[in-house]
């Protein structure tokens, strides 16, 4: 009998360790932390041996395949140990994909992720039997023991794809790609580009490759280190021949002479970064033979992703945004792109080695109000101090909010977009949201 040790006893982990022990494991999984109540009654009804608050090597090092929770670094003393060794370190996703046959749609990227899986999800969720998994909902692989899905939607982060071995999606999308977490791969930025596309390195002729031809880097890249998937890029400026492109008012993505139109007025998400998304995802779903009308159709009534450019409420004409899923400039970047309306900005958080530069224009023309909500706030201050007549500090997000009550008319937008990672004062970018739209609904 093989032994798996998984590392991590959170979603990923506890479902590697169900599938794994379905197939014919022995499987221990061991967590440095405190794994959740609901995880450990999992495991315990599984019979399944696990251990916290320790790693005992003895029972780690004879393992002969080892799955990694993507939060534990490569730099980790004892997966360096492990990979020292010869024993195989791998993903969830990695793991999962050798027990499906399931075709694959694979989605990373620095920004747009969840929106663009979710969005491609709901679109083929209408016609064909699909499942949404990697970063959002179930992992993936108590999906392909439960639910034994046709098809998968798995939103893919860098810290999976450092995981993979022989994993291929059929389709594989990649997003964009900005600097991020660069303190996981030694802050080079080339190190974090490969990661990402790692995602179409066991391609083949037979699969695609979706991505923004508009992403210097990205397509630098491509060109420097070409992949053997077919191409299908998008883009808002250039007219593209087979793919997607952005023709005045209209989407129009073209896979083999066979072409979709989408007037992106009928788009329900806003802004130019959710054009893209909607390109992305459709393109998925024209190669997956979805129907034209009902990509059309899905594309007009999405709900859109909690904590993305989130409408909360309307109060006195003033309408109420929550982004808190902006940890990157990059993405606070495109929510002030898509504002429409004079807009109090409530920003800050953790700063993760930020550039603000890219947003002077937008600050300088739509931002009437900044306030900085965060712990350290200095690089907030002398970046926009002289931008806007109001900047105003804060550590707590019901006086943001009420202070963006009392400065923002009729006709306004407050937004939150914070440009920075949360753990400053808040648990996670969630708790961060909820704490917005709850401070917005007692105004
Ligand atoms: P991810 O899963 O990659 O973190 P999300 O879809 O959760 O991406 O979006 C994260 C943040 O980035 C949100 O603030 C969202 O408004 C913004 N965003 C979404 N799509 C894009 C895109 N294509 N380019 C840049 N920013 C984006």
């Amino acid at each position: 009998m093989k032994r798996l040790v998984i590392l991590g006893g959170g979603e990923s982990g506890v479902g590697t360790a169900l599938l794994g022990k379905a197939k014919g494991f022995e499987v221990f999984v061991s967590d440095k932390g405190k794994i959740k109540d609901k995880y450990k009654d999992v495991l315990v009804k599984n019979e399944i041996e696990w251990e916290e608050a320790q790693h005992t090597e003895s029972k780690i090092l004879n393992a002969d395949v080892v799955m990694k929770s993507p939060g534990i670094p490569d730099k980790a003393p004892l997966v360096k140990q492990l990979v020292e060794n010869g024993v195989s370190v791998i993903s969830e996703i990695e793991f999962a994909a050798q027990f499906t046959t399931a075709t694959i749609v694979g989605i990373t990227g620095s920004n747009g992720k969840t929106t663009t899986a979710s969005l491609a999800y709901h679109i083929l969720n209408q016609e064909i039997n699909v499942g949404l998994a990697g970063n959002i909902g179930d992992s993936f692989a108590k999906q392909v023991l439960e639910d034994d899905f046709k098809n998968y939607v798995l939103e893919i982060s860098s810290f999976q794809l450092d995981g993979v071995v022989d994993f291929n999606p059929d389709i594989a999308v990649i997003t964009n790609i900005t600097p991020d977490h660069l303190d996981r791969y030694n802050y080079n930025f080339e190190e974090y580009i490969a990661s990402k596309f790692r995602i179409a390195m066991n391609q083949t002729k037979d699969d695609y490759l979706i991505y923004d031809a508009d992403d210097d880097v990205l397509v630098d890249w491509l060109e420097k280190h070409p992949v053997q998937s077919k191409l299908l890029p998008f883009s808002l400026v250039k007219k593209i021949e087979n793919g997607a492109y952005l023709d005045k008012e209209n989407i129009k993505i073209t896979i083999d002479n066979n072409q979709i139109i989408m007037p992106t007025k009928d788009l329900a998400l806003e802004g130019k970064h959710n054009i893209k998304n909607a390109m992305a995802a459709s393109t998925v779903a024209h190669l997956l033979k979805i129907r034209k009308q009902t990509i059309r159709e899905s594309l007009e009534n999405f709900q859109g992703v909690e904590h993305r450019l989130e409408h909360v409420l309307k109060i006195n004409k003033v309408q109420y945004i929550n982004d808190s899923k902006a940890t990157n400039v990059n993405a606070t970047y495109y929510a002030l792109e898509s504002m429409s309306a004079p807009t109090v900005w409530i920003v800050g958080g953790v700063d993760k080695g930020n550039g603000y530069q890219e947003l002077y224009p937008f600050v300088n023309t739509k931002v009437k109000a900044i306030i900085c909500l965060g712990v350290d706030n200095e690089k907030l201050l002398e970046n926009f101090s002289n931008m806007v007549d109001v900047i105003v500090e804060t550590q707590f997000m019901s006086e943001a909010v009420k202070i963006a009550y009392k400065i923002a008319e009729a006709g306004d937008n407050v937004l939150l977009s914070p440009a920075c990672a949360s753990f400053d004062l808040f648990e996670n970018y969630e708790e961060r949201g909820r704490q917005f739209k709850d401070a917005v609904r007692n105004l």
